[in-house]
């Protein structure tokens, strides 16, 4: 591995630490602190946190081929069926950097209901998510079940950062793990905001047209 390389990997693995201390400091986090974070180091190669996030250290990192095998580091039992679903999304969108999975409570509610959560909140729209979250249909984490569903939404949707795991949790992706971990503190506020919306009469959609326009300046960005 060349110098360069390992500068790379540590810069990536400070991101996802900062990452993680955002999360919980936005109280986003469930109350067990479940949540895994990924980062790309290349196109075979990814960072993957360890089976926990509470005090994370860059150290604690496993690096992780797309293929499942655990390069260097790490892992508790429990995390190689969890990289499945990270290298998944990697595979699907070339561009994703980092993925985060959580169990954040309002947006699992959603998941649990199988609703998808509409785009109706300005920060949703401002990190990156102008659409409604999907829901991806149910199957035990890992398994070819879930994997082909999650790679399903990926096609079926392109443009989406983010997806429901049905009865499950929270999966979003973006370019880098900042960024990613704002979209999470952006969907869990919507969530909740829906449900207490639902409470006073229900929330409203943005008026027509505005999330399309919003989309059609993200894809200008992008290409
Ligand atoms: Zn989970």
């Amino acid at each position: 591995m060349t110098g360069a390389h390992r500068v790379d990997e540590n810069e990536r693995a400070e991101e996802i630490v900062g990452a993680a201390e955002l999360l919980f400091a936005a109280g986003v986090m469930a109350h067990s602190g479940h949540a895994n974070l990924s980062a790309r180091l290349d196109g075979g190669r990814l960072l993957l946190t360890p089976g926990f996030v509470r005090g994370l250290r860059p150290g604690d990192l496993a690096t992780v081929g797309l293929d499942g095998r655990v390069l260097r580091g790490e892992l508790r039992s429990v995390s190689a069926e969890i990289i499945a679903m990270h290298s998944t999304v990697y595979r699907a969108r070339p561009d994703v950097g980092a993925i985060i999975h959580t169990h954040s409570p309002a947006a699992t509610a959603f998941a649990v209901a199988h609703r998808p959560l509409p785009c109706r909140t300005e920060p949703m729209l401002r990190f990156g998510q102008a659409e409604e979250v999907p829901v991806v249909p149910w199957g035990p984490r890992g398994s070819d079940v879930s994997v082909r569903g999650i790679a399903g939404v990926l096609e079926r949707r392109p443009t989406t950062a983010a997806a429901l795991l049905a009865n499950h949790g929270l999966l979003v992706f973006g370019p880098d793990s900042a960024a990613t971990a704002h979209l999470v503190v952006a969907i869990e506020e919507s969530a909740e905001a829906e449900i207490a919306a639902a409470a006073i009469g229900g929330a409203v959609d943005f008026p027509d047209g505005a999330l399309e326009a919003v989309r059609a300046s993200i894809a200008r960005v992008a290409s």
